[in-house]
């Protein structure tokens, strides 16, 4: 959890770090001529704004001096555009031209104001703060008084007003309020409490506009004031410029400042600009959730990302300008870019060190094979690699384990071409990544394929493949069979193959395969050999068969004395060719019936019988053995139906019972029993086989008989048998003491063949033995048909 905790900090870190930086020059206006630079841009992109039919300028432009005189012109000419607007009532007139100085003119122009009644002044504060009023005179002929100081930001824009000063509202304000009084009584005003943001509404020029010297000449019909408010100002070049976002050069004037705050409040549309502290807010947030999408975003659609989140941010910017929204632009997309940088940067720094720690691991643990490194750094180059620098000894060390890789990839390949078994590498799901020709040839198959599409169905079913897989992943245990393709034997094993963690890491913890390597082997001459040694063996037998039955019959013969008496000694050897004789047939017929069960030529006579039956059949023939031994014969068995073939299960049970009693002392027991085992039992007889049997293999076919499934048990209190025979036993010809096996009459071919017959009914047979103590034969058989529940204590 802790660990989660601190990679989440690390991926937090980098957009963090940079939205903290933004922010903090965002405070103190680093980005603020970015800022203005777009402002100004989004204006131009977003194009001219609408204009209520309600605001007209009466420009002093140069027209008007011109023909009027120069600017202050005189006050008596106001007066009597007020006269001539007075015509138009209701309209209202602002004046964005401040006479604070007293002039002869002043009580016409204050009678022309009475006369109107409906004009608003200008007030201004100087540079210390202090009001300048309009003369008391004309103040008292206005209706009321505006401020119309302003502040232009270091482009030599207006960007916002401030609606009141010291208790004076703008002279926009004032005069629209003058103007809802008597024409509009429920236009609705901004918020007087924070600055309003103009929207500028396009090129000054495109605004309706009147020169007063035309206004005065009659030119103008005074019905177009009417119902409006009037904004008179000057406009002439050189005086009172002011900048907007599409008048900078040549810059506008200051009184359609005014006539725009009049729009805007007409319209209500200034600009909604979010607050300082919510833009702080916004990038402080905006950078570490950034980063953090990044980790997840794809590494190769990182750089497109973050050109989309700019490319989103900028329609998105535009799009709310367009419906009276300024969001800040270039801080955020500075902001994107910063931290897009800085993610990659801190990737590219954590996979560094991630691939130096690998290297590293690497280096350990396979320095001390890199033989032609080794080689080549002799003590001088040695000294020139401890010279480079640290960067060029990663890359050194780099270079020599790929070179070394590359020999032993190449020389690997090479073998593996040369050999005449086929190979082949693939991924645990299949994926096969390396074979060489043989393998390919016989399996059709190439790099890049799926394994299972190549086996299933011509070499394995479904099942088996599905059945090994799982078994290989699960335990990595090793599986192999022999197939019989194409006229030809085929043995096909797989073997689990480690190639990640396990040279690195745990080298020495058992950990589940990264995939498998398939072996497959042409044995079709070893099949032969073994064949025709069988075949050699079963006619060298059956030669020897006839002449030596009818040696043991003359030999009978000679036994029961018809032929005359023999003498002592010639009893003796009678006695001892007899012996001899006897065991002689014995072995000849094991072999047989070997190579007959072995070469399939004994199809078994399977049918539903009663395990009780037998088992009761095959303790009363070794009774009279048993009975001689003096060994006690216990049996302990419950009527079990099982599908086999019963002579050769007789067969199987007299083998292990007359071992049992052959290898016995005196006055000792040895039990036979038959039980059913379920599936929940076989995980606890498996284990117990483990601790006998390290056989991978025989221990996980244990688990693949089906269930319930019969267990039949011949247990007794003999010598015991050697670990390292427990398995071999069941071999051909193997004994453990061979002479005393001998002694006994055993050819070692018992087992074996048990084992055959067993094998040929599904079922498996080992042995659990300790020396001194005794031996136990398990021999676990499928096909269980019913059973009855009448225990048959014998
Ligand atoms: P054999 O004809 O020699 O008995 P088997 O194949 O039946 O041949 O047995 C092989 C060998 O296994 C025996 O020779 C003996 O050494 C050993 N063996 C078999 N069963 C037992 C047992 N119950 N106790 C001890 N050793 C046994």
């Amino acid at each position: 959890m802790s660990w989660r905790l601190s990679k989440v900090w690390w991926w937090l870190l980098p957009g963090g770090l940079v939205a903290l930086v933004v922010t903090v020059l965002f405070e103190l206006g680093v980005w603020q001529p970015l800022e203005q630079l777009v402002y100004t841009s989004l204006f131009r992109l977003r194009g001219s704004g609408p204009w209520s039919e309600q605001v007209v300028v009466v420009a002093i432009d140069d027209e008007s001096l011109e023909k009027l005189g120069q600017f202050p012109l005189p006050r008596q000419r106001y007066a009597q555009l007020l006269d001539i607007l007075s015509e138009a009532q209701p309209n209202v007139v602002a004046f964005d031209i401040l006479w604070s100085e007293p002039s002869q003119d002043d009580s016409q122009l204050a009678a022309a104001m009475e006369r109107h009644g409906l004009v608003v002044l200008p007030r201004a504060l100087n540079d210390v703060g202090v009001a300048l009023l309009p003369t008391s005179e004309l103040q008292s002929g206005a209706i009321t008084t505006g401020h119309i100081s302003t502040h232009q930001d270091i482009d030599g824009i207006v960007r916002r007003i401030e609606p009141q000063l010291q208790g004076e509202l703008a002279l926009g304000l004032a005069a629209t309020q003058a103007y809802a009084l008597v024409a509009a009584p429920t236009l609705e005003f901004p918020s007087l409490n924070r600055p309003l943001w103009i929207n500028w509404a396009g090129v000054v020029q495109h605004t309706p506009h009147y020169s007063l010297a035309r206004v005065l000449e009659g030119e103008v019909s005074p019905e177009a004031f009417q119902n409006r408010i009037v904004v008179v100002g000057v406009t002439a070049t050189g005086l009172d410029s002011l900048s907007t976002p599409f008048n900078r050069n040549p810059p506008a004037s200051g009184v359609y400042l005014h006539a725009t705050v009049i729009n805007n409040v007409l319209q209500h549309n200034f600009l909604h600009v979010p607050s300082q502290s919510w833009i702080r807010l916004g990038l402080l947030l905006a950078g570490p959730s950034l980063s953090l999408l990044l980790v997840f975003c794809p590494k190769e659609l990182r750089l497109i990302s973050w050109i989309g989140c700019c490319l989103i941010w900028a329609i998105l910017s535009l799009v709310l300008f367009r419906a009276g929204h300024w969001l800040p632009v270039a801080s955020p997309l500075i902001l994107l870019s910063g931290t897009t940088g800085a993610a990659m940067l801190s990737n590219r720094l954590q996979e560094d060190a991630l691939l130096r720690r690998q290297l590293d691991q690497l280096w350990q643990a396979y320095h001390q094979d890199l033989v032609v490194y080794q080689a080549k750094h002799t003590d001088l180059s040695k000294k020139v690699l401890s010279q480079s620098s640290r960067v060029n000894s990663h890359t050194v060390q780099l270079a020599a384990l790929a070179d070394q890789f590359g020999r032993s990839q190449s020389a690997q390949a090479a073998i593996a071409r040369s050999l005449s078994t086929g190979l082949l590498a693939a991924d645990l799901d299949g994926l096969v990544w390396f074979c060489n020709p043989v393998a390919a040839s016989w399996l059709s198959v190439k790099v890049g394929d799926r394994l299972a599409s190549c086996l299933v169905p011509h070499w394995l079913s479904e099942a088996e493949w599905q059945a090994n897989l799982h078994r290989l992943k699960t335990s990595g245990f090793t599986s192999s069979c022999e197939l019989h393709r194409n006229e030809r034997w085929f043995e096909i094993g797989l073997e689990p193959l480690l190639y990640h963690s396990q040279t690195l890491e745990a080298k020495n913890q058992p950990c589940a395969p990264d995939g498998l390597l398939l072996v497959i082997k042409d044995i079709t001459e070893r099949q032969e050999i073994v064949r025709l040694k069988d075949e050699f063996v079963s006619i060298v037998s059956h030669e020897l068969r006839t002449p030596i039955t009818s040696i043991r019959g003359s030999l009978g013969l000679l036994l029961t004395g018809k032929l005359g008496n023999l003498t002592d000694k010639g009893q003796h050897m009678l006695n001892i060719a007899v012996n001899n004789t006897d065991r002689l047939i014995r072995l000849i017929n094991d072999i047989l019936d070997f190579e007959r069960i072995e070469s399939g030529k004994v199809a078994l006579l399977k049918k539903s019988c009663d395990v009780a039956d037998l088992i009761v059949l095959a303790s009363e023939t070794m009774q009279a053995m048993a009975d001689k031994a003096e060994v006690n014969l216990k049996v302990t068995t419950k009527s079990i139906y099982c599908c086999a073939d019963p002579d050769r299960l007789i067969q199987v049970l007299t083998n292990l019972l007359s071992n049992a009693i052959k290898f016995s002392p005196q006055n000792t027991t040895v039990c036979l029993s038959a039980e059913i085992i379920n599936p929940s039992e076989i995980e606890g007889i498996r284990s117990e086989a483990s601790r006998f049997n390290s056989n991978p293999a025989f221990l996980s076919s244990l688990t693949c008989i089906p269930h319930p499934a019969l267990l039949i048990t011949v247990q007794d209190q003999g010598r015991g048998i050697p670990a390292d025979k427990l398995e071999a036993i069941f071999g051909r010809f193997q004994q453990v003491d061979t002479s005393d096996a001998r002694q006994k009459g055993g050819t070692g071919l018992g087992l074996a063949i048990c084992r055959a017959i067993v094998e040929q009914h599904g079922g498996k047979i080992w042995v659990e033995s300790t020396l001194g103590e005794g031996s136990t034969f398990y021999l676990i058989l499928p096909g269980i048909e019913e059973l009855e529940i009448c225990h048959n204590g014998i």
